[in-house]
């Protein structure tokens, strides 16, 4: 796994209001930044007063969704669930064969392998910043200790009122 230069830079992720497909955008904020990628559809970042000229936004901090201007956003690995499943499928499966081949200790070195590979994946990936409103996704801005992991309770109340 190569990080290029270019995947160090914070990058913004939002869902259109249309087609609700996902497009991503890299500050500073250029004209048209805000198109959605799919259907053309502007949406507009709303943080503030919005992109008030150069250099906006500010990559120091990130203290509200700059995409609808929300101030409460959680913080999860970046990393799709698929492939969370995938390793521990993978894992059940080959220490179900080794055990076939190899009997009890096999097995678990097989499985102990894939759990270290496992923490390594885990440990090397970011996390990403998600506003609970429109689940726009902010990558490698600088850590908000203010942002805490996901609440299943403060997200019901946003499911509530959408
Ligand atoms: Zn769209
Ligand atoms: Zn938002």
């Amino acid at each position: 796994m190569r990080v290029t230069a270019g995947r160090r830079d914070p990058e913004v992720g939002f869902y259109c209001d249309d087609c609700d497909r996902y497009s991503t955008w890299t500050p500073p904020f250029a004209d048209g930044d805000d198109r959605c990628r799919h259907c053309a559809l502007p949406n507009p970042p709303r943080a503030g007063k919005g992109p008030d000229g150069a250099g906006w936004p500010p990559v120091e901090t990130l203290d509200e969704c700059l995409q609808c201007g929300n101030l409460e956003l959680y913080t999860r690995k970046d990393l799709p669930q698929q492939i969370g499943c995938a390793v521990v499928l993978s894992a059940v499966a080959l220490s179900t064969v080794a055990y076939a081949v190899w009997d009890f200790p096999g097995a678990f070195a097989v499985f102990a392998a894939v759990a270290v590979l496992d923490f390594v994946i885990y440990r090397r990936i970011g996390s990403v910043t998600v506003c609970y409103r429109c689940h726009a996704e902010f990558r490698r801005f600088p850590a908000n200790p203010e942002h805490r992991p996901f609440d299943m309770h403060r997200a019901e109340e946003y499911d509530v009122g959408a």
